[in-house]
């Protein structure tokens, strides 16, 4: 994101929003086919692992792109050459459904609403969702934006504190945030994700 114009566009993206919104989903998909750029934690990669009833390992190795920005990881999960979310189904007649849904990332369980900073005065929604003005007044899902912050801050801090005071190479740094995760087993269920709200 270059230029001036470029931030200003990005920015006038989104609708900054107070206590309260309205949304509909109408199942159109859109959110999911926009390119393989849901980025996900360690946690959200153990709760997909446990619906799937495979190890989280396997889901970083077949369902995510680990891309390496400076010495970061970030995963993202991996999408198909339309950019096509792997886990959306469509239906002959067009309607999608998530394979996940139970266990979809919080980043999805969100959507349209984007926390753009880990500070909560900084949660948009993304005017582009054909949803977005449909339905009834909703109140913010607090919690589970609560929880989404929280797991981004644990999951970033845990791979910094691997990098810097392990000296891990970035790639080993998520396997073995996957192992430090797993043993501490401060993870919020899926059945307990489900009890934070929801869009
Ligand atoms: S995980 Fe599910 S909700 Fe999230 S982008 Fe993929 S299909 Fe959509």
């Amino acid at each position: 994101m270059g230029s001036l114009m470029e931030r200003k566009q990005y920015v006038s993206r989104y609708i900054k929003i107070g206590s309260s919104y309205k949304f509909r989903c109408t199942r159109c998909g859109l959110c999911c086919s926009g390119g393989p750029n849901v980025s996900v934690t360690i946690f959200d990669v153990i709760r997909i692992a446990r619906f799937l009833r495979i190890k989280p390992e396997a889901v970083i190795d077949n369902y995510t792109n680990m891309i390496i920005a400076d010495i970061i990881p970030v995963l993202a999960l991996k999408g198909d050459e339309n950019g096509q979310c792997l886990f959306l189904y469509r239906d002959v007649g067009g309607k999608t459904s998530c394979t996940i849904y139970p266990a979809r990332p919080i980043r999805c369980r969100l959507y349209p609403i984007l926390v753009e900073s880990l500070s909560l005065n900084h949660v948009y929604i993304d005017p582009k969702s054909p949803g977005v003005g449909r339905g009834s007044e909703k109140s913010l899902p607090i919690d589970l934006i609560k929880l989404y912050v929280e797991e981004k801050l644990s999951h970033y801090r845990l791979l910094l504190d691997l990098l810097s005071s392990k000296g891990l190479n970035p790639v080993d740094a998520i396997y073995e945030a996957l192992r430090v995760v797993l043993e501490k087993d401060k993870l919020a269920g899926i059945d307990e994700v489900d009890k934070l709200g929801e869009v």
